[in-house]
């Protein structure tokens, strides 16, 4: 009786302790940590702004509340456009941008998001994920002492607003667009005078005339902003973007010192993230585009001249840059051999299907 008294009263000490132990072990590996992320995005463009905050409650559910990232929108921690340096720096942990906003730094950082008649969202997917393309950037950014990882995708963008129809390359002569980056630069050099506005400067800017054209996104955000009050001419496909990726930042300091159960969680989150935005656009792109055309916009695709040019343009501009700009060169080396396959690939039973389907609808 008094051994068993004992075996039941050490068996339930063991237990205890072993109890204890583990607690001790999950508070060690669960610790409280909070982050702050620095979007380049107002809360009004829902589909992108939401992705960080998808992705934020996602790693708070997924750790128990212990990893509490907070979604700060463009503007209130840092300007829009200084995401990348503020996470640089370790203003803040994180941030949500797209990277060829950074192109005046470095114009490799192009290919973090999209390159003019490069890869589509699911082309894009594959460099990045499973084409070497994701190994190859994050060597490009550990110099800025970041981590970058995919944070979602608009698909194929629009080409944008026109107040007046562009028949053939000779429309674009002296044509005051605001289109910024990589984009502006082709469409220089086919004689378009690119502007740089701020989303907010855009449609007084149209509407007064100051720009003839702008681009933005696609149906979904463009109607937000309502440049078919002010520009009738609606012209696709926006080709300087053909499936541009937006970036989640952490600053390397901070990504190597979470548990590595933190860093599976925000990985997951963060992938989670990028599949859902371009979920998102492509639901919502559709209906938008409908209650457009409802209020008179009229449809356009780009002059075949202008994307023949325009293409010609935009590969000059890549192997001069290529030339002189080696961390250039090697990510473009990559994405170019990767880019032909896809085309190859993409452009047989893809194309084949999409063409076959796309005739009915009409
Ligand atoms: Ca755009």
């Amino acid at each position: 009786m008094q051994r068993r008294h004992f075996l039941q009263y050490a068996g339930s000490t063991g237990l205890a302790t072993a109890t204890l132990a583990g607690g001790a072990q999950a508070a060690e590996s669960n610790p409280k940590i909070s982050w702050k992320l620095a979007s380049s995005y107002p809360k009004s463009l829902d589909t992108i702004y939401g992705a960080a905050e998808l992705m934020a409650n996602r790693v708070r559910a997924m750790t128990n509340g212990a990893f509490d990232i907070r979604v700060y929108a463009g503007g209130e921690l840092v300007p829009g456009l200084q995401v990348l340096d503020a996470v640089k720096d370790g203003t803040v942990q994180c941030g949500h941008s797209a990277s060829y906003y950074y192109v005046g730094k470095n114009k490799a950082f192009a290919f973090d998001t999209t390159v003019p008649f490069g890869l589509t969202a699911r082309q894009q997917n594959a460099w990045l994920y499973q084409g070497g393309g994701l190994p190859l950037l994050r060597e490009f950014f550990k110099s800025y002492n970041i981590i970058n990882f995919p944070g979602g995708n608009t698909g194929t963008q629009m080409g944008g607003w026109f107040r007046k129809e562009v028949n053939s390359l000779a429309d674009l002569k002296g044509l005051k667009m605001r289109i910024p980056g990589m984009g502006g630069e082709i469409l220089a050099r086919l004689g378009v005078v690119p502007q740089t506005l701020a989303g907010g400067d855009i449609y007084p800017a149209l509407e007064k005339g100051t720009i003839d054209a702008t681009e933005w996104v696609g149906p979904y955000d463009d109607e937000k902003l309502g440049f078919h009050k002010v520009a009738k001419h609606y012209y696709y496909p926006g080709f300087w973007e053909p499936g541009p990726t937006l970036s989640f930042y952490i600053n390397l300091n901070e990504w190597n010192k979470l548990p590595k159960s933190y860093q599976a969680a925000l990985e997951a989150a963060m992938a989670e993230a990028n599949q859902m935005m371009l979920a998102a656009y492509d639901a919502k792109n559709p209906p938008a585009l409908l209650r457009l055309l409802q209020q008179g916009v009229k449809l356009h695709q780009f002059p075949a001249d202008v994307m023949a040019q325009a293409q010609k343009q935009a590969f000059a501009l890549y192997e001069e840059e290529a030339a002189k700009n080696p961390a250039f060169r090697k990510i473009y080396t990559s994405w170019q051999a990767f880019r032909k396959q896809q085309h190859a690939w993409f452009n047989l039973a893809e194309r084949a299907m999409e063409n076959a389907m796309y005739q009915k609808t009409k």
